[in-house]
C-alpha cells in the first residue's frame, strides 16, 4: 500500500472517465466511455481510504468486497482484483458498465463526503477489461453431479445468474428463452453504445463452457407449460426470470397510428432484430426525421440517443421539470451532450395522424409545478394552454409491467394486482411447488444488479430445496393483492462509515 495519509488520499482528484466527444459519438454505436489506462486506475484506487466500516459494501446488492478489490488495483494486481469481484459477482464487465453506482455503492462512499466518491464502477469496468484482454475468466469449481435437473425461464441477468449459481452446485441446468438469443434487456434494451454485444456473448459462452444448456425460441407458458417442464420433461425445480417487458402507454387518442412505438418495441427492433439495417434484415422500422420521446427516465435517454444515432432530430417531452427527471444525472448529461432537444413541463394529450394513419404531430398541454405529491415531488398541473409540434415518429417511454404469459397460463403462480409474481420474500419460492422467481418479475422493474442479487438468493434456496433441506410448504407467499413486490432498501450502515 502506498505510503499516503488518508487526508492526502481524500484530497486526490477523481479520475474522470474519458469519453468520445458528443459530436463524434452520435455518428456511430461505439461504446461512449473509452476506459481507464493502468495508470488512471491505480491513481483512482489511491483515493480509497480502506475504511474499517465501508459505506460502499452495504450499497452493493451482491456484497462485493469493494475495498479489497480496490486495494489489489492499487497494488497493481489487476487479475487478483477481478478474481475478488468474481467471488460474488460473475458479470463484472456488465455491472461495471450499467450499474447505477451513484445510487448504490458510491452513494455512501466516505470519500464522497469531502470530495467526489471513489469511481467504483469505472474500476470494476477496468479490471473486467483487463481480464478479457488477458485470457478471460477461469472456470469456477463445479460440485459433482447431483442428478437433479433445473429449468431457468428467461435469460436476462436474473436467469443467467441463477443458471451460474445452480450449475456450480452440480445440478444440470437448461435455460429456456423466448427470443432467438440470450441476454434479455441487456441485449434488446440497453444500447450497444453503453453495453457492447461481445461482452454479453462472452458471459453466455462462459456459462456454456460450465455445461449450462440454452434452448431458444421457446415461450414457456405457450409452447411448454410449467407442468410440462415439471411432469413431462423431468425438471426438479424451475426459476422464473421472465422480466418486465409489457410496455405502459398513456391512453391518449392516436396511440395506434403508424410510427408510434413503445420504448421496448423500438429498442428491440433495433438491437435484437437489426431493424435499422432493413431490408438486409427482415424487421422494418420507421426511421423518423423528427422523433418525439415521451418520458425522461433512463430508458427514454437510451431511446433518444439511439434515434439520434439513426440521424433523427430528437425531442424529449416530459410533464415535470428537468430537476424531477428520473434518469440518472450522468445519463441526462450524456443525452444533453448529444444534442437532444428538451420540452419539460409538456404533457402529451393527443397524437395526430394523416389519412394513411401515419403520425404527423403531437399535441401537448403546457404544465406548471404545483403542490408536492405523496412522493414529495411537486405535482405537474395543467395550464390549459396547448401547443402542437410536427413529428413523424413518437416513442413512449413510460415504464413496463411484468410479462404476463406464465401467470396467465398457470394459476398456481399467483400475482399481485399489477401482475408481479408473488414470492416468499426470504427464499423467493412461489405458490407452486418447486417453482421460484426473481428479477424484474418480482420487483416490477428495477436494475441488473438487483435482479442478480435476487437470483443468487433464489438459487441458494433452490439448491436447499433440491437437497430436501427446505420444503415448499414452508414458503410464506403473500396473498395480499396490494403486496408491492420485492423492494430493495439500501441497508443503512449501523454506524456511520469510518476511516481506518
Ligand atoms: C432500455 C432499458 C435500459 C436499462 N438500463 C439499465 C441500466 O443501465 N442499469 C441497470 O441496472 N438496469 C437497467 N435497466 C433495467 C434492467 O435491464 C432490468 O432490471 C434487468 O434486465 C432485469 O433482469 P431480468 O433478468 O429480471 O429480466 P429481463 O432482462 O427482462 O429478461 C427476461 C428474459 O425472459 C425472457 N422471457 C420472457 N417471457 C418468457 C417466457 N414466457 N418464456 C421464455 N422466456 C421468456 C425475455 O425474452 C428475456 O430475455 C434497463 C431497462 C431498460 C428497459
Ligand atoms: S466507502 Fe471507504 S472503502 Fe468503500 S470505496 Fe469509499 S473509501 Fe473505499
Amino acid at each position: 500500500m502506498a505510503d499516503l495519509s488518508n487526508k492526502k488520499r481524500m484530497a486526490l482528484p477523481m479520475q474522470e472517465m474519458p469519453l468520445h466527444p458528443g459530436e463524434e459519438r452520435v455518428k456511430n454505436f461505439e461504446e461512449v466511455p473509452i476506459g481507464y489506462s493502468d495508470e488512471m486506475a491505480k491513481q483512482e484506487a489511491l483515493r480509497c481510504i480502506q475504511c474499517t466500516k465501508p459505506g460502499c459494501i452495504p450499497g452493493c446488492p451482491v456484497g462485493i468486497d469493494i475495498p479489497a478489490f480496490i486495494q489489489l488495483i492499487e497494488d497493481g494486481d489487476f487479475g487478483g482484483a477481478v478474481k475478488k469481484i468474481r467471488e460474488t459477482n460473475f458479470l463484472p464487465a456488465i455491472c461495471g458498465r450499467v450499474c447505477p453506482q451513484d445510487k448504490q455503492c458510491q452513494l455512501d462512499c466516505v470519500v464522497g463526503k469531502k470530495n467526489k466518491p471513489v469511481e467504483i464502477g469505472s474500476l470494476e469496468r477496468f479490471v473486467s477489461d483487463y481480464e478479457r484482454d488477458n485470457g478471460g475468466p477461469v472456470l469456477p469449481d463445479i460440485d459433482p453431479d447431483t442428478g437433479k435437473k433445473v429449468a431457468i425461464i428467461g435469460t436476462g441477468p436474473a436467469g443467467l445468474t441463477a443458471a451460474y449459481e445452480l450449475r456450480k452446485k452440480g445440478h444440470a441446468v437448461t435455460c429456456f428463452e423466448a427470443f432467438h438469443r440470450p441476454g434479455g434487456v441487456l441485449v434488446y434494451g440497453i444500447p450497444r453504445f453503453r453495453l457492447p454485444l461481445d461482452i454479453i456473448d462472452a458471459d453466455v459462452a462462459f456459462l456454456e463452457e460450465m455445461g449450462v444448456e440454452f434452448v431458444y425460441n421457446m415461450i414457456i407458458g405457450k409452447v411448454l407449460t410449467l407442468d410440462d417442464l415439471l411432469k413431462k420433461e423431468g425438471f426438479d425445480a424451475l426459476f422464473i426470470g421472465t422480466g418486465a417487458g409489457l410496455p405502459k402507454m398513456l391512453g391518449i387518442p392516436g396511440e395506434n397510428a403508424n410510427g408510434v412505438y413503445s420504448a421496448n418495441e423500438y429498442l428491440t427492433r433495433i438491437y435484437l432484430m437489426n431493424a435499422d439495417k432493413f431490408p438486409t434484415y427482415t424487421t422494418p422500422l420507421v426511421q423518423g426525421n423528427k422523433v418525439a420521446v415521451v418520458g425522461a427516465g433512463n430508458t427514454a435517454m437510451d431511446v433518444m440517443r439511439t434515434a439520434k444515432r439513426l440521424g433523427a432530430d430528437v425531442t424529449c417531452y416530459y410533464r415535470r421539470a428537468r430537476e424531477q427527471a428520473p434518469a440518472r444525472t450522468e445519463e441526462l448529461h450524456h443525452a444533453e451532450d448529444e444534442f437532444i432537444n428538451w420540452k419539460f413541463l409538456s404533457n402529451p394529450v393527443e397524437i395526430m395522424y394523416d389519412e394513411n394513419n401515419k403520425v404527423t404531430a403531437i399535441k401537448c398541454e403546457k404544465m406548471r409545478l404545483g403542490e408536492p405529491d405523496s412522493s414529495g415531488r411537486q405535482k405537474p398541473v395543467g395550464t390549459g394552454e396547448t401547443f402542437i409540434d410536427e413529428i413523424d415518429t413518437l416513442i413512449f417511454s413510460l415504464g413496463c409491467n411484468v410479462n404476463p404469459i406464465i401467470p396467465s397460463t398457470d394459476k398456481k403462480v399467483t400475482t399481485n394486482k399489477w401482475g408481479i409474481v408473488m414470492v416468499d420474500e426470504k427464499n423467493y419460492m412461489t405458490n407452486k411447488p418447486g417453482v421460484f422467481a426473481g428479477g424484474d418479475a418480482v420487483t416490477g422493474g428495477s436494475t441488473v444488479i438487483l435482479a442478480m442479487g435476487q437470483a443468487k438468493v433464489a438459487a441458494e434456496n433452490m439448491n436447499k430445496y433440491l437437497k430436501g433441506e427446505i420444503k415448499w410448504g414452508e414458503a410464506n407467499v403473500p396473498d395480499n393483492p396490494n403486496w408491492p413486490g420485492i423492494v430493495w432498501d439500501k441497508p443503512k450502515p449501523k454506524k456511520a462509515a469510518t476511516q481506518k
